[in-house]
């Protein structure tokens, strides 16, 4: 039986021409039917693929069971943020690519399931429950705390489960992304008064100010960041530490440990001719003013966003596909993604890639811009360009772009973004000198986001560069139980 592939989604004719969202998530019957082709395997190789581990055959024989608030329940045990990684996760190089029905083509749909559920537990109140769930297990432990000696939560090594009597260690996350959402979750559960500190107006990341509506609705990240306010997590936004506040000063405030999960915020670009004239955005401001500020609805709101009649996205990876699609939805009359590789090598999602050429986005492969040149009053013209072919694989293991001499052409476009990756923001490291860096800039931290500065833990894109939403989760995990390790074994 072929696996139930999510095809109830937006027409690209309709969806082009709007922001909500293209897919739309199976039906009940669709979801038991998927699950029912699970083998519930032993030692089910799925989870292995998922960096926060969540018990997948258990989840999935409860939708089978029509069960769904126990699955949600089971998947809420690893998982803080299921609606968004039932949506953005690359599922096919992660959970679904070790389903041993991979093997032959026809994984079950790992994702799509995470999504019915995540989505059913928010249209029949399970968040509630589980928040009832989360006071009733905190008023039981500190009466049990009362009645017998203090003891902390889980010095054996708690469950994620388990819920503790709060206790009064501060601790600090800078950066609500993924990554330290989901660290602040698991140490408030733990019993740790937690706080996040985020520098924009708004909590999420790049949940919030990169994904577009179309992809994650707003009104998803913000049900999940909820949910994470109420078991007792404090987010204050408009605080950028290193500026309005620095770690000594936190130190000073009483906080006893810190996750840094800053993110990789910091644009690259192609330092090629011409990138300062009008007309070039990175992808990182072209997105965030539609995301965040909500520019797509300009003049309703404040912020206004140039768009061209013909653009050139320069590169291909999800934050390209999302600036093309967002661009053809602005209204651009043609919409070209400018890769120097192959498809093959193309880093998106495959739906993205998917969903990008059914909204007629055209892809220009194997080529690579060298200068860009405007008009007298300084508008982008024109984009001359280098056709290449493939040579031996780099360090990535993708093959390597090797330019073909003599093949210059002009690329007529007005709007160029550029959106070829992220760096870490240097701002906050600046003003931690002890805190070593490797040669990108990236804090140098290892599996459980330890650093060279015993009370500072790390995590997500700021350590591994730009990568994704479930492997900054991973870390934000693996860092939450490291912090309360390091808390408990430190003499203070
Ligand atoms: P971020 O999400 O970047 O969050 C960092 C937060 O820290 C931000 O809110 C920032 O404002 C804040 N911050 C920075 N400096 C300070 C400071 N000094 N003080 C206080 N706060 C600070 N991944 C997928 O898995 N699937 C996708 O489909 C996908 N699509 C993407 C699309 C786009 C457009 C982008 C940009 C990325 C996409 N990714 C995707 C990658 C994924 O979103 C990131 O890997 C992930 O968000 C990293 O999480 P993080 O918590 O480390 O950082
Ligand atoms: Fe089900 Fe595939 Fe996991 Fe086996 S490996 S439990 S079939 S999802």
């Amino acid at each position: 039986m072929q696996n139930i592939k999510n095809n109830n989604e937006q027409d690209p004719k309709e969806r082009i021409n709007n922001f909500n969202e293209v897919a739309l998530g199976y039906t009940p019957e669709q979801a038991v039917s998927e699950a029912e082709r699970c083998l519930g395997c032993r030692d089910a190789s799925c989870i292995q693929g998922c960096p926060v581990e969540i018990d997948i055959p258990k989840f999935i024989a409860e939708v089978k069971k029509e069960n769904f608030s126990k699955a949600y329940q089971i998947l809420k045990e690893k998982n803080n943020l299921p609606a968004v990684c039932g949506r953005v996760c690359p599922q096919e190089t992660q959970c679904e690519k070790f389903c041993i029905l991979a093997k032959k083509g026809n994984p079950i749909a790992i994702g799509s399931l995470e999504r019915f559920v995540a989505d059913w537990a928010i249209s029949h109140g399970a968040l509630e429950k589980s928040e009832q769930k989360f006071k009733e297990l905190e008023r039981d432990s500190a009466e049990q705390s009362a009645a017998s000696s203090p003891r902390f939560a889980g010095e054996a090594g708690p469950k994620e489960t388990q819920y503790a009597r709060r206790n009064t260690k501060k601790i600090a996350v800078i950066g609500s992304g993924p990554a330290g959402l989901t660290a602040a979750a698991d140490l408030s559960r733990m019993g740790y008064q937690v706080t996040i500190f985020e520098s924009l107006h708004a909590a999420g990341g790049v949940l919030r100010y990169g994904i577009p509506e179309f992809r994650l609705p707003k009104r998803i990240v913000d049900i999940e960041i909820g949910y994470i306010k109420k078991i007792g997590v404090n987010i204050e936004v408009n605080m950028v530490i290193g500026k309005v506040k620095t770690i000594d000063e936190l130190r000073v405030d009483g906080f006893k440990a810190f996750f840094v999960a800053t993110g990789a915020g910091l644009p690259y670009f192609l330092g090629i001719a011409g990138e300062n004239l009008n007309g070039v955005y990175s992808a990182n401001e072209f997105l965030t003013r539609v995301n965040l500020m909500n520019a797509y609805r300009f003049p309703d709101y404040d912020t206004p966003v140039n768009i061209g009649r013909k653009v050139a996205v320069i590169g291909a990876g999800n934050v390209a596909l999302d600036s093309a699609r967002v661009s053809r939805r602005l209204g651009a009359d043609e919409v070209t993604i400018v890769y120097r590789r192959s498809e093959a090598e193309m880093p998106a999602r495959l739906e993205e890639i998917r969903h990008a050429g059914e909204e007629g986005i055209k892809f220009e492969l194997l080529t690579d811009p060298v200068e860009i040149s405007g008009n007298e009053s300084g508008w982008v013209r024109v984009m001359k360009c280098l056709r290449n072919r493939l040579g031996e694989p780099d360090s990535s293991g993708r093959r390597r772009p090797v330019a073909i001499p003599n093949s210059e052409f002009d690329f007529n476009c007005d709007l160029v973004i550029v959106a070829i990756g992220q760096g870490p923001n240097p701002l906050l490291l600046s003003t931690i000198p002890a805190l070593k860096l490797n040669s990108r800039g990236n804090i140098e931290a290892n599996s459980d986001g330890r650093t060279s500065v015993p009370d500072i833990f790390a995590g997500g894109d700021i350590v591994t560069g730009a990568a994704t939403v479930i492997e900054a989760m991973g870390l934000g995990k693996r860092a939450a139980r490291a912090i309360h390790k390091y808390l408990n074994n430190a003499k203070r």
